[in-house]
C-alpha cells in the first residue's frame, strides 16, 4: 500500500484540481480524498507542493529491441521513460525483425514484463515488413497485445493500402497511426526546405511532403469512418486538415513532439542532434502547433524517443540517421515552452500527457478509485540540468544536453510500485 499525501491532484477526466490524498493498494487506486487515514503498514509519499497526475502515456517511441540493442533495449528505454514520468509507452514496430506478426509482439510483451520499468504497449506494423505491400498479421498481433498499427519510419505506401488498413482495423478497435510523408518529395532531404536549408547548403524537405499525406489520409478517414492518428505532426497545413476533419466529426487525432513545439528550422546547426524526421519546421508552423495544443485540436504530446548509438550519429549530417532522445526532457520542455510562457494551463498540459493519448488509444485515464495505480508526480518548481551523459538510455543523441529546466518528474508509479523517484529535495 502506498499513500500519496497532500499533493495537488490534477485530473483532467473529472476536472479535479484539489489538494487530496491518493491511496494505492494491490495495483489499483483504492481511495481519493482529503485527509485519508493511513492504513497500517502503508508507505507514505509526501507530495506536498507537488502535482499528482494520472500516469503519463507516450504514444510514440522506439525501444530498438529486438535487433538494435546497441542503441536501446526495452530495459534501458523504459528506465529512461520512467525518469521522464511515463508509466506506459507505445513502441513503434520498426525493429529487426519488424513487429509485423504475433510472435514478435509476444516477444516484446514478455521481455517488457520481465525487465520493463514501465508498461510497454507495442504498436504493430500496418504491412508485412513495413514494406507497404500486403497487410501484416494485424488480428493475431491484436490478440498478442498491440494497441495500434503504423508503418512508422515511413508512410503507409499507397492510398489503397491505407484504405484497407483502416477498414481492417476499425472493427478491431485499433487506430492507424500515420507517419505522414510523401517519399517522392522528401527523398534525399535532411532538414526543412527554406532559406535556412539554403544557407546551410543542406537538402531540404518541403512542408508539403507531410501535408499532402495528411490530406490523403483525412480523405480516407472520411471514406471509411475509421480512426486515423497523425504522428509527430509538424506543419500548420497538416493541422488545418486535422481541424477540418474534427469539424466534420471524423475520428482523426494527432500528436506533436516536444522538439517540434520547442525548436524550429533556424535552430538547425551542423550537429546531427538536430536531424529528425519530420524535420524542425518554420517559426510560423511552430506557433500554429502551439495554438493547436492550446485549443484542443491536437490530442497528445508524444516524444518520438528515437535513440541512435553514438557511432551512428557521429557522422556527417547527410549520413546520420533521423531522430533524438525524448523521454527525459518531454515534461520539462512542455512546462517551459507551454505553461511557463502562458500558452496553456497546467491542467491542459496534464491532459496532453494522459487523458489525451489515452483517448487516442480508446481507453480512459483518471485518478479515481478502481483505476490502475499508475500515477505521475511532478514538480513545477524543481530546478535541474539535463545531462545526457547521465541518462539510462544507451544513446546520447539529444540537442537539449546541458539545458536548465524548472519543473521535473519526481516519481513515476506503475501499478502501485515506484518505478522511479528523483533524488534530492522533496520539492
Ligand atoms: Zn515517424
Amino acid at each position: 500500500m502506498l499513500l500519496i499525501r497532500n499533493g495537488r491532484v490534477l485530473d483532467p477526466a473529472s476536472r479535479t484540481d484539489a489538494s487530496l490524498d491518493v491511496l494505492l493498494d494491490s495495483g489499483r487506486i483504492a481511495r481519493v480524498g482529503a485527509n485519508l487515514q493511513a492504513p497500517g503498514g502503508a508507505e507514505i509519499f509526501n507530495a506536498t507542493g507537488l502535482i499528482v497526475a494520472p500516469g503519463f502515456i507516450d504514444l510514440h517511441c522506439h525501444l530498438r529491441e529486438p535487433g538494435q540493442e546497441l542503441s536501446e533495449t526495452i530495459e534501458t528505454g523504459t528506465c529512461s521513460a520512467a525518469q521522464g514520468g511515463f508509466t506506459a509507452v507505445c513502441c513503434m514496430p520498426n525493429t529487426q525483425p519488424v513487429n509485423d506478426r504475433a510472435s514478435v509482439t509476444r516477444g516484446i510483451v514478455e521481455r517488457a514484463a520481465t525487465v520493463g520499468a514501465v508498461r510497454v504497449w507495442p504498436i504493430g506494423a500496418v504491412s508485412q515488413g513495413s514494406k507497404g505491400e500486403a497487410l501484416a498479421e494485424i488480428a493475431a498481433m491484436k490478440d498478442a497485445g498491440i494497441v495500434a498499427v503504423s508503418d512508422d519510419g515511413k508512410p503507409v505506401s499507397t492510398a489503397r493500402l491505407m484504405r484497407q488498413a483502416m477498414e481492417y482495423c476499425d472493427p478491431l478497435g485499433l487506430p492507424v497511426i500515420e507517419h505522414a510523408e510523401d517519399p517522392s518529395l522528401a527523398a534525399g532531404g535532411v532538414m526543412r526546405e527554406g532559406p535556412h536549408s539554403l544557407r546551410l547548403g543542406l537538402k531540404g524537405i518541403p512542408s508539403q511532403s507531410e501535408s499532402i499525406c495528411v490530406g490523403r489520409d483525412a480523405e480516407l478517414a472520411g471514406l471509411t469512418g475509421a480512426r486515423l492518428h497523425i504522428a509527430h505532426m509538424s506543419t500548420a497545413r497538416s493541422l488545418e486538415y486535422v481541424r477540418q476533419a474534427k469539424k466534420q466529426s471524423l475520428r482523426v487525432t494527432s500528436e506533436v513532439t516536444p522538439h517540434h513545439f520547442t525548436l524550429f528550422d533556424e535552430d538547425v546547426r551542423y550537429d546531427t542532434n538536430f536531424k529528425m524526421n519530420p524535420p524542425l519546421a518554420s517559426r510560423e508552423d511552430r506557433e500554429t502547433l502551439i495554438s493547436g495544443l492550446a485549443d484542443g485540436s491536437i490530442d497528445a504530446i508524444a516524444t518520438d524517443h528515437a535513440p541512435h548509438h553514438p557511432a551512428s550519429k557521429e557522422v556527417e549530417f547527410d549520413r546520420a540517421p533521423f531522430g533524438i532522445l525524448g523521454f527525459e526532457t518531454a515534461l520539462a520542455l512542455a512546462l517551459r515552452e507551454l505553461v511557463q510562457k502562458n500558452k496553456i494551463s497546467l491542467m491542459r498540459l496534464v491532459e496532453l500527457f494522459t487523458t489525451g493519448p489515452a483517448r487516442v488509444l480508446g481507453i480512459e485515464r483518471k485518478v479515481a478509485s478502481g483505476e490502475p495505480a499508475d500515477v505521475t508526480i511532478f514538480s513545477t518548481e524543481h530546478k535541474w540540468t539535463y545531462r545526457v551523459s547521465e541518462s539510462p538510455s544507451k544513446s546520447r543523441n539529444s540537442p537539449f544536453d546541458g539545458a536548465e529546466f524548472t519543473g521535473a518528474p519526481m516519481a513515476t508509479i506503475v501499478g502501485g510500485r515506484i518505478a522511479y523517484r528523483r533524488n534530492g529535495p522533496s520539492r
